[in-house]
Order: structure tokens, then C-alpha cells, then sequence
């Protein structure tokens, strides 16, 4: 059999090292399609009719349970049509530039991205937090991130682009390959969990606003929940926004993780400062959002995170208003020790004010576990990501900017 050529210039058209290649027809990236959008791309191959659901159900299985990276290893497609789909399709991972393991066992992987169309190959990060009873890998949704939180690493960094679905889905196929995650590598894998899973869970808390880059985060989600493929459930997949009020009950509808809620200030003076997009959307707003939220219940929680910050929100009196602010909403508070970045001017909040804090909420009756800051040595904990990419020029950077928005 063989099947024409399909080009696609939205489509990857790139070296193995993800250099485009001028003049060869562009390879378009299977990894990130959802399985209604893999049967329309086999569609357009020559692929017969009734065999299309086979084949993508076969291709499904290849990519998302046993973890292929390469047509040429899926044995129980023929040669010819493996041929053809690697002509036409691009299944490669996203390139490890390093991996830093902590002493903690934390791991975070610096990974570059396939070529924009401007040839440029931006970097994100990637972190998997090993716990007694999971495993966490936290993802990035943007390279960069245009809101500018002032505690946040990530938020100084200027050169901003939204990732693919496949770039953030592609996050968890390099993890599972590192780890030893497939059912070919399990097995032989040191320290191997009795449940065979390393990563149970699913947070979007690595770089960028997931908020706004909702149709790749949705059909990330897509893909990383789906029961047939890598199957990590909806209710263990967490999406983190600092607040994009107008997003967030579309999201409980169209893309259904927990959701995480960025709140940092218990006044929209104190947020303001804080988080900057607390002027578009105040305070009220957002928690009129947050009761909206589809699906709220006892067991199915929002999580508040606050980022302790030595003298700026972390008074007796900030927690009293916190637990105000939360009442009639099925919450959890999540403390986050601030984490200092090279050149910021916070500093986190003493112990002592942290235990003062977190009594308060508890006493309340919200459950507020202090988040152990994990992999500081190596810069991977919560708001230390940031890749050393180029700068953009201004002008490029506002266009971005103003495109995201
Ligand atoms: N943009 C999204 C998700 C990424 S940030 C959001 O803001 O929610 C993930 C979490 O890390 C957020 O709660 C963020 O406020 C927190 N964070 C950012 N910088 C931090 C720092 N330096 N120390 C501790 N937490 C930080
Ligand atoms: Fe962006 Fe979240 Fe950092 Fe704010 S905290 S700058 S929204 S990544």
C-alpha cells in the first residue's frame, strides 16, 4: 500500500534535531491529537476506509501504553504502511537538553521544543516529585508566561509562546521514558512502585498561565485522561490559575481537572501587588468564579494555594480574612513557603508566622498542609522555573502579549 503525501505547513518540517528543513514536506505532529483528531489525520492518508479505527486505535496503543517514539518499532503495523506514517507523520519526543536530580529525588528536565515557524527552539521545564504515597510530575503549559506575578520567577521571563498539545502532553511521554515508566522498561525500572505507576498525578504548575492557552491545555488534559492511553484520571490531573476569571467554569465544563486558585493576598490591595491580573479581575470576581465551578463538592475540593511571604501576607489577621473569603466553598489551603529566586527581593516568611497561619485556617476547618519545598538545589521547586532563553525584542514581545491576551 501506499499512501500520498499530505503538506501541511502548520506541521512540523524539521530535522531529527528539530532544525527545519527547507524544501522537505512538513511532518505533522501526531503526539497531542485527540483520538477524534488522529482518525481525521489518518483519514487524509490512504488508509481505507474501514480500516481507519483500526489502525488509530493500534496507533493510540503504540504511542500512549507502550510508549513508542518511532513508527519503525510498532511490529504489528507492516513495514510499508510504518514506512508511509513516518513519511508523513512526526511521533519524535521533545529534546532533553538536562536532567538535574535532587538529593530529595526530585527530578527536572530542561527540555527544547521543536522549531517555531520563525526557526526559533524555545526551552520549558518539567518537574516529577516522588512522594511516599505518588508521584507528581508538574508541567508547563507556555514557554514564559505574560502575567507577572512579582514573587515569580517564571513571570520575569519575557519570551512567551503558548506550547501545543502535543508539546504538553509530549511533557509526560519524556518522563515516563526517563522513569522507566512503560511495560517494557517496568519492570527492570530500580525502585519501581508496587502499583507499576510512577507519575499518579498530574499538576499544570510549571510554567505559564494554563488559562490562556485553553484549547492545548483542553486537549492535553484529553489525551493524558484517556482511559486507553495513559489514563491518568481527571480528578488527579490539577490545572493551577493565577485567575483568568472569564476561563475558569469553561474549564470545569470543557475540560473538568481540579482546579487550583493562585489567591496569594486576602485584600485586592495586597493582590494587586502581588498578582497582577487581581486589577482586571478583583478579588470578589474571582470567588464568585471559584462557587461556580462545576462539580464542587466535600470530596471534590478547590485548592487555594498561598505563597508565604515574610511581612507582605502572612499575618494572624491575613488568615482570619483568608477564611472569611473561603466561606461556602468546598476548599483546601495549600501554604506554599515562598521560594527565592536569584535577584528577587522577597523573603519567605519565618516558621514560627507559617505555624501561626496555618492554625488559624485549620481551626477554621479547611485542611492546610504546608507544601515541604522539594529539589531547591536544583531550582525546581514551585516559581523557580525559568528556561535561559533569548530575549525578544519589545515589539515582538507586545504582539505576543497582546495575542495571548
Ligand atoms: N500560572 C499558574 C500556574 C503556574 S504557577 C498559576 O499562577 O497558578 C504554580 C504555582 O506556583 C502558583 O500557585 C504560583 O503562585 C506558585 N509560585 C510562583 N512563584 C513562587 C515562588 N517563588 N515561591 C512559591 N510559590 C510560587
Ligand atoms: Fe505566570 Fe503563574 Fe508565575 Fe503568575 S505565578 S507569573 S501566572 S506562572
Amino acid at each position: 500500500m501506499s499512501i500520498s503525501l499530505d503538506i501541511d505547513h502548520r506541521a512540523t518540517n524539521a530535522a531529527a534535531d528539530g532544525t527545519p528543513v527547507m524544501g522537505l514536506p512538513a511532518r505533522k505532529p501526531l503526539i497531542g491529537l485527540t483520538q477524534h483528531d488522529l482518525l481525521q489525520a489518518l483519514s487524509e492518508t490512504a488508509i481505507p476506509e474501514k480500516q481507519l479505527r483500526m489502525r488509530a486505535s493500534q496507533l493510540w496503543n503504540w504511542l500512549y501504553v507502550r510508549g513508542a517514539s518511532e513508527f519503525a518499532d510498532m511490529t504489528s503495523i507492516s513495514k510499508e504502511l510504518r514506512s508511509d506514517l513516518a513519511h508523513m507523520f512526526d511521533i519524535s519526543r521533545l529534546e532533553i537538553v538536562t536532567e538535574q536530580i535532587s538529593s530529595d529525588g526530585t527530578r527536572k528536565w530542561l527540555l527544547r521544543l521543536p522549531a517555531d515557524d520563525l526557526g526559533r527552539r524555545h526551552e520549558i521545564e518539567t518537574v516529577y516529585i516522588p512522594e511516599e504515597d505518588r508521584g507528581t510530575l508538574c508541567i508547563s503549559s507556555q514557554v514564559g508566561c505574560t502575567l507577572t506575578c512579582t514573587f515569580c520567577h517564571t513571570g520575569t521571563q519575557t519570551l512567551v509562546r503558548n506550547l501545543t498539545a502535543g508539546e504538553i502532553a509530549g511533557q509526560i511521554l519524556v518522563a515516563r521514558d526517563r522513569l522507566g515508566e512503560w511495560p517494557h522498561l517496568i519492570e527492570d525500572a530500580e525502585n519501581a512502585p508496587a502499583s507499576g505507576r510512577f507519575i499518579t498525578n498530574v499538576v499544570l504548575m510549571g510554567m505559564g498561565e494554563p488559562l490562556y492557552n485553553f484549547d492545548n491545555v483542553r486537549d492535553a488534559v484529553d489525551v493524558i485522561s484517556h482511559g486507553e492511553g495513559l489514563s491518568v484520571s481527571k480528578r488527579r490531573i490539577t490545572l493551577s490559575t493565577s485567575g483568568v476569571v472569564p476561563e475558569i467554569v469553561r474549564a470545569g465544563d470543557e475540560i473538568g481537572t481540579m482546579l487550583a486558585i493562585s489567591l496569594h493576598g486576602t485584600t485586592d490591595q495586597i493582590r494587586n501587588e502581588l498578582v497582577p491580573l487581581n486589577k482586571k479581575y478583583p478579588i470578589s470576581q474571582l470567588l464568585d468564579a471559584c462557587r461556580n465551578y462545576p462539580g464542587l463538592s466535600n470530596a471534590r475540593r478547590i485548592t487555594f494555594e498561598y505563597v508565604m511571604i515574610k511581612g507582605v501576607n502572612d499575618t494572624a489577621e491575613d488568615a482570619r480574612r483568608l477564611v472569611q473569603l473561603l466561606k461556602g466553598i468546598p476548599a483546601k489551603v495549600n501554604l506554599i513557603p515562598f521560594n527565592p529566586w536569584p535577584g528577587t527581593d522577597y523573603e519567605c516568611s519565618d516558621w514560627e508566622q507559617i505555624e501561626v497561619f496555618a492554625r488559624i485556617v485549620l481551626k477554621a476547618g479547611y485542611a492546610s498542609p504546608v507544601r515541604t519545598p522539594r529539589g531547591r538545589d536544583i531550582l525546581a521547586a514551585c516559581g523557580q522555573l525559568k528556561s535561559a532563553s533569548q530575549r525578544l525584542k519589545k515589539s515582538e514581545r507586545d504582539a505576543l502579549k497582546a495575542a495571548a491576551n
